[in-house]
């Protein structure tokens, strides 16, 4: 945000009244956020199949098929569609959806099934792995295009056999799998979250394999809780997945944070540290705010401010607060995300700043630092009396 000054006093006055706003709040200043007419970033190539909103400021999942003969088709688009329904049955995808659109982008194979040759080049058996699917990166990318924003490519074999991959560019799926919604399920914790593998049997090692993943540590509950590490703002809250956040040995010899998860058990749920990963992956390629009216700067006249936060799906919202001069606003002026600055009473000649923070209050989240630097913006106007 960087206010439109024209004489030095203003500038001093905005300097001041808006430092005075971010420092009660502890908040950083967000770029100003545009109404965008998002015709003209809409992807080139394939079906738009769930359109949150304008592309550049949401999370892109684009769904390709790779084995589907043209016949094939249509098994390919239910399966896709299968896809989405899998991720959002799940928190805290459900609650987030809007953050996402869906793109599904037609690949006709010459031939049924997972063959030599065949466009998205899918193979099950790489790295030496039986159910472990991958595919041809770059024909992946190719085929996908750009969206204009961030996006993960899920690539779906038409296969019915047992595997898929996560953690990659790529995301993949043996689609006619009876298992594949819960397969996709936790695959996309891999690729979202950044998040490991919970099971026994997944790779131990401490040093090598612990460190970068947010649910996986080499530390019993009383060190993690003494060293501030991993999921120690969690220690002892009541999970999802039943019994309290803890640290559980693993066969391997890491410790994960529950009994249980989708992580460890298909069709399990995403523990706390997991959802909060992921919550943060979220935030670190979108913001909350949806649409800001007017511009952020000098505004004219006495017009109603509206900022909209993208929504939630459940009970909650993004919540939304007002401050005039680094106050409160009063309480008559404040509709549902807008100010009404009619209702403002303004000294003449003097300059107002009004400030809009928009922030995710989320229980779900407890790295209060990551709050204010990513799930909380503020915008600002100032007014002429
Ligand atoms: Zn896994």
């Amino acid at each position: 945000m960087r206010p439109t000054a024209r004489v030095p006093a203003r500038r001093r006055l905005l300097a001041t009244v808006l430092a005075a706003c971010l420092a009660a709040l502890g908040l950083a200043l967000a770029p100003p956020q545009q109404a965008t007419v998002h015709a003209a970033a809409r992807a080139s190539e394939g079906v738009l199949l769930v359109d949150n909103g304008d592309p550049a400021k949401r999370i892109t999942l684009v769904l390709l098929g790779d084995g589907y003969t043209a016949a094939e088709l249509p098994r390919y688009r239910t399966e896709a569609a299968t896809v989405w329904q899998a991720l959002t049955a799940v928190e805290p995808f459900r609650t987030y959806q809007h953050l996402f659109d869906v793109r599904r982008v037609d690949v006709v194979s010459a031939r049924s099934g997972l063959r030599a040759g065949s466009p998205l080049g899918m193979h099950f058996g790489c790295e030496g792995i039986a159910r472990l699917l991958c595919a041809d990166a770059d024909a992946v990318s190719r085929r996908a295009g750009g969206s204009g924003g961030p996006q993960y490519l899920i690539a779906l074999a038409n296969s019915s056999a047992y595997g898929g991959e996560g953690g990659d560019a790529t995301t993949t799926l043996a689609a006619g799998s009876p298992d594949a919604a819960r397969i996709l399920q936790h695959e996309m914790g891999h690729t979202v979250g950044g998040l490991g593998d919970e099971y026994d049997s997944a790779p131990g090692a401490p040093a090598e394999h612990a460190p970068g993943y947010p649910n996986l540590g080499s530390a019993d509950e009383a060190t993690m809780r003494e060293q501030r590490q991993k999921w120690w703002r969690w220690l002892g809250a009541t999970d999802p997945s039943g019994g309290a956040v803890g640290a559980y040995l693993s066969a391997n010899g890491l410790y994960r944070p529950t009994r249980d998860s989708i992580m460890r058990t298909l069709g399990g749920v995403y523990n706390l540290p997991s959802r909060e990963a992921i919550i943060e992956s979220i935030y670190r390629q979108v913001g909350p705010v949806d649409r800001v009216d007017p511009a952020p700067g000098t505004a004219d006249g006495r017009p109603m401010l509206r900022v909209r936060p993208v929504q939630l799906v459940g009970p909650r919202r993004i919540e939304v607060t007002w401050q005039v001069d680094g106050r409160p606003a009063p309480a008559a002026a404040v509709g549902e995300d807008s100010l009404d600055t009619a209702r403002l009473e303004l000294t003449p000649g003097q300059w107002t700043l009004v400030c809009a923070t928009v922030r995710d209050t989320t229980p779900w989240l407890r790295d209060e630092s990551f709050r204010a630097a990513r799930m909380t913006s503020t915008v600002s106007w100032s007014l002429h009396g």
